[in-house]
């Protein structure tokens, strides 16, 4: 099975079911990037966000990610104060960021005495529980890249736990190259149960500081300590992209031999029936696909699906400001 569809079945399978031996996945995301210090570095295929105990508070505040410079600035709650005075740099950058966070509806603002001020009209909920990534390599004949990115999961320690995923069958030898905190589960889609955990994952160290793996050769691997406040950080952004990306980001092909294919709740996946299995629309479809018949994509709504299947709001916050806007 290509990587592709596999991932798409998984993340509905999670977002359904949860996360087998770890607990229930509020969100579920599709290709983000865990790197503190190498930006775009670590891409991880899969994180679920368990919900914490105030999960509900975040569904309410905003259906998009709240900007990450947004969260570290100071932003008094309830009292308005100067934009520049919340954000560094010049003024032109403090408003760009204030209008932002008020776009997402997370902040207020407001004119008085000729500046313009800001506020969070409530504070950040503590919404984010344990964070879960999960590598998907089908063919474990074909690894790529896997243990170093295994190694860079375990060793950094931003996420709560690190799992692999693959359609292969997995011997002791697969496991025994693999870091001992990495979980490893077997899919297969045709299943009753399709997802079967052959190792389970070990808590990793997300409190404390870690280590990112930055570079790796055979008898040499560079590192850059993380501390624990970077790796809060870094928590936080990964978890809110997550909420405001989740899984279906992904198009139906315009193409008449497009179809919706259903997999546990998740209804419009991008079937193919001339290739029989799930295509990426942006790689695989047009007219140099010898398929190809131009036609409407099938008809869908993947924010409305997302909202009928979790707990996500698809007007909460700025998007909901916005279409009273536009009332006008
Ligand atoms: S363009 Fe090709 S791959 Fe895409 S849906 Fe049409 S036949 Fe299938």
């Amino acid at each position: 099975m290509r990587e592709f569809g596999f991932e798409l079945r998984l993340c509905a399978r999670l977002e359904a079911d949860g996360v087998p031996s770890v607990g229930d996945a509020g969100v579920v995301a599709r290709q983000l990037g865990t790197s503190v210090h190498e930006a775009g570095g670590r891409i991880v295929d899969a994180v679920c966000v368990l919900p914490g105990p105030e999960f509900d508070a975040r569904t309410g505040l905003a259906s998009e990610t709240i900007p990450p410079t947004v969260l570290d600035a100071d932003v008094p709650v309830g009292e308005y104060e100067r934009v520049t005075r919340v954000f560094d740099g010049p003024p032109e950058r403090a408003r760009s960021l204030a209008e932002r966070g008020a776009d997402t509806g997370f902040l207020d603002l407001d004119r008085r005495g000729g500046q313009t001020v800001v506020r969070q009209h409530s504070r950040y909920p503590d919404w984010i529980g344990e964070l879960v990534g999960v590598e998907n390599k089908p063919d474990l004949g074909r690894p790529g890249d896997l243990e170093r990115q295994l190694r860079h999961d375990a060793s950094l320690g931003v996420l709560d736990y690190a799992v692999v995923a693959t359609a292969s069958h997995v011997t002791r030898a697969h496991l025994n190259r693999f870091p001992d905190e990495i979980g490893v589960w077997r899919a297969d889609f045709d299943s009753d149960d399709p997802v079967e955990v052959v190792r389970e994952p070990e808590p990793l160290d997300s409190a404390g500081p870690g280590l990112e793996v930055l570079d790796a050769k055979p008898g040499r691997t560079d590192v850059r300590p993380v501390t624990a406040a970077e790796k809060a950080r870094q928590r936080r952004r990964v978890a809110e992209r997550a909420y405001g990306k989740g899984w279906r980001t992904y198009d139906l092909p315009a193409c008449a031999r497009a179809e919706r294919e259903t997999e546990a709740n998740a209804d419009a996946l991008p079937f193919c029936a001339y290739k029989d299995r799930l295509v990426d629309a942006a790689s695989e479809c047009g007219p140099d696909c010898p398929g190809y018949e131009a036609a409407d994509a099938p008809g869908t709504d993947l924010d409305a699906e997302r909202e009928r299947h979790t707990p996500w709001c698809a007007d909460a916050g700025g998007r909901r400001r916005q279409s009273g806007l536009d009332q006008f």
